[in-house]
């Protein structure tokens, strides 16, 4: 059976699909079949917004910490569902806190500015920055859409604060100081906290 939900500390994840407009080298999905306490996070099919819900419903969300859309793709490739998903889950009685982990590209995928609709579903955003330039952004992510889509998450990020007040950047702990402090200016410069994360 396909796991649609995961356990991570107090949080439960939300694994809604496994496109990804990125091939990073570092990609856990190229290392593995799962994270934690799941132990195959690839799906045989995208199930419906509805089976979804269903999926996290069963787990009583309100009692998490957080429910984390991130899972073993992008889940802004169904950026549509997902927003469904998140206004059911904020009608609820005991409505949780909702992230997203990001790479930033949803206005790309859609062809269009979304992050207005981010507001009132999501708490927080988290997208992943990884570098401080196109260049070695490109040569990290192997973006499809090429150094375009550094500057595409860029805008995503500057764009989607307006919308949703715990927005951030983020990149993995094992960049050296002064790429770190490059990414840290990045970050300064659009006026959203870098968080560091750890490499999994
Ligand atoms: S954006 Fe995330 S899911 Fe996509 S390739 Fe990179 S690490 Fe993997």
């Amino acid at each position: 059976m396909d796991q649609l939900t995961y356990r991570v500390g107090n949080g439960l994840y939300v694994n809604t699909t496994n496109r990804c407009t990125m091939d990073c080298t570092f990609c856990i999905r190229s290392r593995g079949s799962g994270i934690g306490n799941a132990p195959d996070l690839w799906l045989s099919k995208e199930h419906s917004r509805e089976e979804i819900l269903k999926d996290i419903l069963r787990h009583d969300p309100g009692s998490y910490n957080e429910i984390v859309f991130c899972g073993f793709g992008e889940p802004t490739e169904r950026l549509m569902d997902i927003l469904y998903i998140c206004g059911e889950l904020k009608k609820q009685k005991n409505p949780p806190v909702i992230r997203i982990d990001t790479n930033g590209h949803a206005s790309l995928i859609a062809g269009k500015d979304v992050t207005p609709l981010f507001e009132g579903l999501f708490d927080s955003v988290s997208i992943s920055l990884n570098a401080p330039t196109a260049g070695e952004y490109e040569k990290l992510c192997r973006p499809e859409a090429g150094e375009e889509a550094f500057y595409a998450m860029l805008e995503f990020a500057s764009k989607v604060k307006e919308y949703v007040p715990q927005t951030y950047l983020s990149v993995v702990d094992v960049l050296p100081p002064e790429k770190l402090a490059a990414c840290r200016e990045i970050a300064d410069g659009i006026g959203v906290p870098l968080r560091v994360r750890h490499l999994i």
